[in-house]
C-alpha cells in the first residue's frame, strides 16, 4: 500500500539525502511545492533547532493535513559557543549562500582571539592543529496530522567532528566541504552520498524515527484495507 510523506523544507539538500533515508519504507516522498502551490512561509524564530523543527512540521501539516517531516539542523562550533546554531543557514545573513557561510564562519574563527570568553588554551590548541571542535545536530519532526491530535514526534542526531581552513570535495551542501567527520581525515562533502548517509546527524536521528514510521504507515494500511474493503 502506498502512502505519502510530506518533507517540509525548501533545502534541496536536504530534501535529497531525507528522500535517500526514505526510501524502501513504501512511502511516497513528497516536497511541499508537490502537494500545494501556495508557498508556505515558516520564520524559524525558535531558539533551538526542536523548536524550529516542531513549528515547521506542524505549520506544513496543517496546511496539507497529510503526514509531514520537518528537519531543522545545523553546526555547532565549541570555540564559538555554539554558533552558528540555530542560524547556521543565515550565518552571513538572510538569504546568504552556503559558500557566504562557510566564508563567515572561517572569518568568524579567524577574528577568535585571547580576550574572547573561551579558553585560550584551546584555542592555541585548535590554531597549532588548523582543527576547530564543532558538530552537526539535526532535529527531526514528524507530524501525523490524524494521530495524538498531531502532537510532534521528536527525534535528534548528532555527528561530531571538527572545522577545518581549506575547504574540500564537493558533495553534500552548506558546511560539508569545511567539516572533517570525526575518526577520519575527510570531509563531509569528500564523502559520497550513501556514505554521508551512513554517519551524518541526519542519518541517526532518522534510525531513531525509522521504527516509529514504519508503525504508522503499517497503521494506515491496516486502515485503508478496512475502508477499501477485501
Ligand atoms: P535550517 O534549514 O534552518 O535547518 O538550516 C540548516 C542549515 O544548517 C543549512 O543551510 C546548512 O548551512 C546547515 N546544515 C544542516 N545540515 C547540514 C549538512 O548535512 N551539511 C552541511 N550543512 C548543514
Amino acid at each position: 500500500m502506498n502512502h505519502a510523506l510530506v518533507v517540509a523544507t525548501q533545502n534541496r539538500g536536504k530534501l535529497a539525502e531525507l528522500r535517500a533515508l526514505l526510501a524502501n519504507l513504501g512511502v511516497e516522498v513528497l516536497s511541499t511545492q508537490d502537494v500545494t502551490k501556495t508557498a508556505i512561509f515558516v520564520v524559524e524564530d525558535g531558539t533551538t533547532f526542536e523548536e524550529n523543527a516542531k513549528k515547521k512540521a506542524q505549520t506544513v501539516a496543517g496546511v496539507t493535513q497529510m503526514l509531514t517531516l520537518a528537519d531543522d539542523s545545523g553546526l555547532e562550533v565549541d570555540l564559538l559557543r555554539g554558533a552558528p546554531g540555530v542560524h547556521s543557514a543565515r550565518f552571513a545573513g538572510e538569504g546568504a549562500t552556503d559558500a557566504e557561510n562557510n566564508a563567515a564562519l572561517l572569518n568568524a574563527l579567524n577574528a577568535l582571539n585571547a580576550f574572547d570568553p573561551v579558553s585560550e588554551c584551546d584555542l592555541a590548541e585548535a590554531r597549532s592543529q588548523k582543527s576547530y571542535p564543532a558538530r552537526f545536530r539535526c532535529v527531526l519532526a514528524l507530524v501525523d496530522p490524524f494521530l495524538n491530535d498531531g502532537a510532534p514526534i521528536v527525534v535528534e542526531g548528532v555527528c561530531e567532528g571538527a572545522i577545518t581552513h581549506v575547504p574540500r570535495g564537493s558533495g553534500g551542501f552548506g558546511y560539508d566541504p569545511l567539516f572533517i567527520v570525526g575518526g577520519t581525515d575527510q570531509t563531509m562533502a569528500e564523502l559520497d552520498s550513501e556514505a554521508k548517509n551512513r554517519v551524518s546527524h541526519r542519518a541517526r536521528a532518522f534510525d531513531k524515527l525509522r521504527l516509529v514510521l514504519e508503525k504508522i504507515l503499517a497503521e494506515r494500511d491496516v486502515v485503508a484495507r478496512a475502508v477499501d474493503g477485501p
